[in-house]
């Protein structure tokens, strides 16, 4: 069992733990054995591991680890939630490093990701994407997105439905401070390897149609899919960014 577990990006990774990472050679070692998996995983699906971006998650983690982090080379970190993620990028302003936001989003809290994110994963309304656009443009900067789509349809997550992913994309090039890059998705939560991968290959399948409807000029190339439990079936699916927190900062101990 123990052979087989080391062999397949499949069954065994869900269950990992991880020790916290503190010293600036903790990072250094465990982002190596996370680029390493990607690496193997890139492999096994006949991609190239440069394709793949390792999301650094920061969340739960405070500032004198992040700072470490940050020497052993981090400059871009995700948060799921606003308050937490600006703050900490006040506490570190003295660094270079941007921030992405992949959490749920609401409407109020534009105006706080609009001022300070490069990134936003989490775009899952025309009502959202207004406020983000009008906040940006009072900041005059612009933002990079992904829409979130609920693949696994569980009612506990939010990202658009499948079905209405089409009209979404369409309405979206009004939304000029939006740079649209691609799809977000969170596996549901579940032992099953089939039922993850599923879930990673649907958002696949919904990008590569999208590119056919997707209006000029919006190039939907982005999949971001899989966490510590589960991107190497991602990658092994196509994912082009991996949001990866615990492998990389230790186990939290409560559930994400
Ligand atoms: C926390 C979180 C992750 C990372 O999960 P880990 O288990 O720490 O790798 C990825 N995506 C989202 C949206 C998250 O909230």
């Amino acid at each position: 069992m123990g052979a087989k577990q080391q062999d397949s990006g499949d069954e065994s990774i869900r269950r990992r733990t991880f020790g916290a990472a503190e010293s600036v050679a903790d990072f250094e070692a465990r982002l190596a054995d996370v680029r390493a998996l990607i690496g193997a995983a890139a492999a096994r699906a006949g991609r190239d591991a440069s394709q793949v971006r390792l999301l650094p998650v920061s969340k739960t983690v405070p500032q004198e680890r992040l700072r470490n982090a940050h020497a052993a080379g981090i400059t871009h970190m995700a948060e799921n939630k606003v308050q937490e993620a600006q703050r900490k990028s006040r506490e570190m302003a003295d660094l270079d490093l941007t921030w992405a936001i992949i959490g749920h989003l609401q409407t109020n809290k534009a105006k706080d990701v609009a001022e300070f994110a490069t990134e936003f994963q989490a775009l899952d309304s025309l009502k959202l994407a207004e406020a983000l656009e009008r906040r940006l443009e009072g900041f005059d900067r612009s933002l990079d997105v992904l829409v979130q789509v609920n693949t696994s349809r569980e009612s506990s997550k939010t990202g658009l439905a499948p079905e209405d992913v089409e009209d979404f994309i369409k309405a979206l090039p009004q939304f000029s401070r939006l740079n649209v890059r691609g799809f977000m998705t969170m596996a549901p939560f579940s032992a099953d390897p089939a039922r993850v991968r599923q879930s990673f290959a649907e958002l696949r399948g919904l990008r590569d149609r999208a590119r056919e409807y997707a209006p000029e000029g919006m190039d939907l190339s982005e999949l971001s899919m899989g966490m510590s439990g589960d991107f190497e079936l991602a990658i092994e699916e196509g994912a082009t960014v991996v949001r990866v927190g615990q492998a990389i900062f230790g186990s939290r101990s409560y559930p994400a």
